[in-house]
């Protein structure tokens, strides 16, 4: 989790991804403490979506240009 990284939660009405905008130090801290029961806006439908392990993710740029995608559910199963 470098400070490049940002997390984007896929709406559960329309299916689009968007930035949380959440801050996290990293994901174990993320998922244990902001996620639960937290409601995002979307701003595709305008619908509150919640968010949950199962629909994120983090998009991470890195410094030669790739960008490195993690399933909010991968990036929780390695932190342990
Ligand atoms: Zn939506």
């Amino acid at each position: 989790m470098g400070k490049n990284t940002t997390c984007e939660i896929r709406c559960l009405k329309c299916g689009e991804w968007f930035p949380s905008g959440i801050q996290f130090g990293d994901a174990e801290t993320f998922f244990s403490s902001t996620l639960t029961g937290n409601l995002q806006n979307c701003p595709h439908c305008k619908k509150m979506t919640g968010c949950n392990k199962e629909n994120m993710r983090f998009v991470e740029r890195r410094e030669d240009g790739r960008t490195v995608i993690t399933e909010g559910k991968d990036a929780y199963s390695k932190q342990k």
